[in-house]
């Protein structure tokens, strides 16, 4: 007998039909002798109709109770599928984040996961229940509800699956694993049967959001053997695994993120301690920072840009103009409609051909590139938004990723 945890996204459960096929599929694993955990996600647009709403009251709604709000999504859909696998006969038990033991940090909106007090699901999976468990949510050391982060369900499921050392996670979606690009950007972008933690911890922080990026990066850390698939046919789907010594392909996938801001901070003195004033001041913030440039000095001047997440645009911004003296710049130049394409590929290390390659592409497609990164897995550029579509169809073409 084995412990399987499944976990069905949104467009999974979207509506009746849909939520009535996810209770036969558990059910048909649970009919093979096994304890099933289930995490699923909010109903379809659920989340964003959620934050339209909070939307319509403030435009800085306090943290705690944008948390408090999103995590009914959730809450919606396990009661559901609870119901629904009672309809077929079987049991169940629906779970919140709390009552599942799922202890978070306190940064609201974007928690991280402690420990985990897998009692009470022990003892649901003793009375032979299939759980089934929210995602996205759990609770901090204030007994405040806190949710993961978008796409945070994802993350949930791997945690819970470390956690029971369950036999397998497999991620349900509405693609049937993980592709050499979106297969909703790419026509011709073809499915991987397997892809390394580190290559797919590394599209999925580059934008590849079929999985949460923190998923990756705890199923890596606790070996959990991990599976994407879709929820509405039995292809095989994408193992994610440790992969030594199999062949590196030298560019596995393309990956775009539109989540991206690009700040530039013009005139600044050309003197030592700049660069750590500005970067210090945003990371006590919780400010990430992703891809960086700095001019070279003319006339003991210089510019930095760098890029944040769009959502982190706004407070950069406001930071860095309460700081404007002690940093010592002229002028502050942001824009948002920016786009960030990334290639990944563990066998890119010492292939410096494969960057420039890249760049032909680019050149081929008639796009330009405002800022490029790079490190040992990933070549990383900033583009305009509209040249998206453009540029990652001419990448994938360039390194003969399609089928
Ligand atoms: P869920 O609601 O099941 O969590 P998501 O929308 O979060 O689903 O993730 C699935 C989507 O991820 C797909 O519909 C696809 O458009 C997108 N996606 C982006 N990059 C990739 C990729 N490399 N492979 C597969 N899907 C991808
Ligand atoms: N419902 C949440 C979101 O839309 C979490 C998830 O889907 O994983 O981001
Ligand atoms: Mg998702």
């Amino acid at each position: 007998m084995s412990l399987i945890v499944q976990k069905f996204g949104g467009s999974s459960v979207a509506n009746k039909e849909r939520v009535m096929n996810v209770a036969r599929r558990i059910v048909d694993t649970y009919k093979n002798s096994n304890s099933v955990v289930v995490v699923v996600s909010a109903q379809g647009d659920t989340t964003d109709e959620l934050i339209e709403k909070a939307k319509e009251i403030t435009n800085s709604p306090s943290k705690r109770e944008m948390d408090m709000l999103l995590s009914t999504g959730e809450q919606i859909s396990i009661s559901l599928l609870a119901m629904a696998i009672h309809e077929l006969g079987y049991p169940a038990i629906s779970l919140t984040g709390w009552q599942a033991g799922m202890n978070t940090d306190s940064s609201y909106s974007s928690a991280r996961i402690g420990n985990i007090d897998v009692s009470r699901i022990n003892k649901e999976l003793d009375h032979k229940n299939i759980v089934i468990v929210a995602g996205f949510q759990g609770i901090n050391r204030f007994d405040d509800i806190t949710t993961l982060g978008r796409g945070g369900s994802d993350t949930t499921a791997v945690a819970l699956a470390a956690a029971l050392r369950a036999d397998l996670c497999e991620i349900y979606t509405d693609v049937d694993g993980v592709y050499t690009a979106d297969p909703r950007v790419v026509k011709t972008a073809t499915k991987m049967d397997t892809v390394s933690y580190d290559e797919m911890l590394e599209l999925a922080s580059m934008g590849a959001n079929v999985l949460h990026n923190r998923s990756v990066e705890m199923a890596k850390k606790y070996n959990v053997n991990l599976c994407v698939r879709s929820s509405l046919n039995n292809n095989p789907g994408t193992i994610v695994r440790e992969v030594k010594d199999v062949e590196k392909m030298l560019v596995k996938g393309v990956a775009h993120d539109y989540d991206v801001a690009r700040i530039a901070l013009c005139d600044i003195e050309d003197k030592p301690g700049v660069a750590f004033r500005i970067f210090s001041l945003l990371s006590q913030k919780g400010i990430n920072v992703d891809i960086i440039l700095q001019s070279i000095g003319r006339e003991n001047k210089k510019d930095i840009s760098f890029t944040v997440t769009a959502s982190n645009l706004e407070n950069a911004v406001k930071i860095l103009e309460d700081n404007k003296e002690s940093i010592g710049f002229n002028e502050i130049k942001t824009r948002d409609t920016v786009a960030k394409v990334s290639i990944v590929g563990a066998g890119m290390v010492n292939n410096p051909g494969v960057a420039a390659k890249m760049f032909e592409a680019l050149y081929e497609a008639g796009v330009n590139i405002h800022m490029i990164s790079t490190s040992e897995i990933k070549v990383s550029v900033l583009i305009s938004e509209r040249n998206v579509e453009k540029a990652v169809n001419a990448i994938h073409d360039k390194f003969n990723l399609g089928n």
